[in-house]
């Protein structure tokens, strides 16, 4: 090409300021068109959706003080950020562990007096909004529940950040969509969890979408975490798909620890022992500048510091009961 023939096909160039304007999908608010900085979460010391990778780590339920304050001490001298545990658990059969309800929220309640760790638990019913709120950090909105307008709508109501999982057969569209419920309400605070999704397969309990992750980041600004636990239904495979949750840009994890996995009256199978959840923080903080990302709460020498004497004194009773 000329130089003449190249300076007139730069001129022939659309301009930027007459490029069309680009379309709002229907998640107007979520949409990074609206709003195209990354939205952060600050929960105490940190931001969920900045450089921080923030782990919320426990039990899929709350079982009992035992249970739950060795677990969250265990998790949080690993270098968890968040303690996660559920008090009203939706179980695909009405014979199932339901969870403790209110009970099961106070033990949390004291498991974060303990760690100086906020706490993150599910709410599944609009008429238990208040009691969650009243002693959670995070409201979690779970898979099954997350096209529950009716929820979502009281949920942006409410003063405190959601955590929203993806519905197990919803498209990032329609997942983008539930968000879009809380924002329009008036709750912008909203983590998106990606934990899964239904498919043909069956070697693992759901198929991660880790491209979902990629896929939610370049359509909105809310920050993004993984679910390897639910996602794969494998304790073995949590700690690989954690650090490829890293390496893709999520922006922190949702991970099932148990004191005690073979003997959780929910998701055992998928849960991490204490051991292998301080394993996996290990290499995460490793990993973690790699990818542009820090994890800052683990501390030299935490790892080897004992829960306070009640705490074991506890544990050990438990454990002896449960011989
Ligand atoms: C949970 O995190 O406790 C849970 C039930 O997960 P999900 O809603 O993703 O199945
Ligand atoms: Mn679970």
């Amino acid at each position: 090409m000329t130089k003449e023939a190249s300076d007139m096909s730069a001129t022939a160039a659309p301009a930027a300021a007459t490029a069309p304007p680009k379309k709002l999908p229907p998640y107007k608010l979520t949409s990074r068109i609206t709003h195209p900085e990354d939205s952060r979460i600050r929960l105490g010391e940190y931001e969920i959706g900045g450089p921080e990778f923030v782990v919320m780590a426990g039990p899929c339920s709350v079982e009992h003080d035992p249970q739950m304050l060795g677990t969250a001490w265990d998790v949080k001298v690993s270098g968890a950020h968040i303690i996660r545990g559920g008090a009203f658990k939706p179980r695909s059969s009405p014979y199932s562990f339901q969870g403790l309800a209110e009970e099961g929220l106070k033990m949390l309640s004291k498991a974060r007096e303990l760690t100086g760790l906020a706490i993150v638990t599910e709410v599944m019913d609009s008429t238990d909004i208040d009691l969650v709120e009243s002693y959670a950090d995070i409201l979690q909105v779970g898979a099954r529940n997350s096209q529950n307008f009716s929820l979502l709508k009281r949920l942006s109501k409410a003063r405190k950040p959601v955590l929203l999982k993806r519905g197990l057969m919803n498209t990032i569209e329609e997942f983008l969509c539930s968000a879009e419920y809380l924002l329009a309400g008036g709750n912008d605070r909203v983590i998106l969890c990606e934990r899964g999704i239904r498919t043909f397969e069956t070697a693992t309990r759901n198929t991660l979408d880790l491209s979902a992750v990629l896929a939610i980041k370049e359509r909105s600004h809310l920050p993004v975490i993984v679910d390897p636990s639910h996602a794969s239904g494998r304790a073995h495979y949590v700690a690989p798909l954690s650090r490829a949750a890293l390496a893709v840009g999520a922006d922190g994890l949702m991970i099932e620890v148990h004191c005690s996995p073979e003997t959780a009256l929910c998701d055992g199978e998928e849960s991490l022992t204490p051991q292998d959840f301080r394993a996996l923080m290990g290499s995460l903080q490793e990993l973690a500048p790699h990818f542009g990302r820090k994890i800052s709460t683990l501390k030299p020498g935490a790892a080897s510091e004992n829960p306070p004497d009640s705490v074991a004194a506890s544990m050990a009773a438990a454990a002896s009961a449960a011989e």
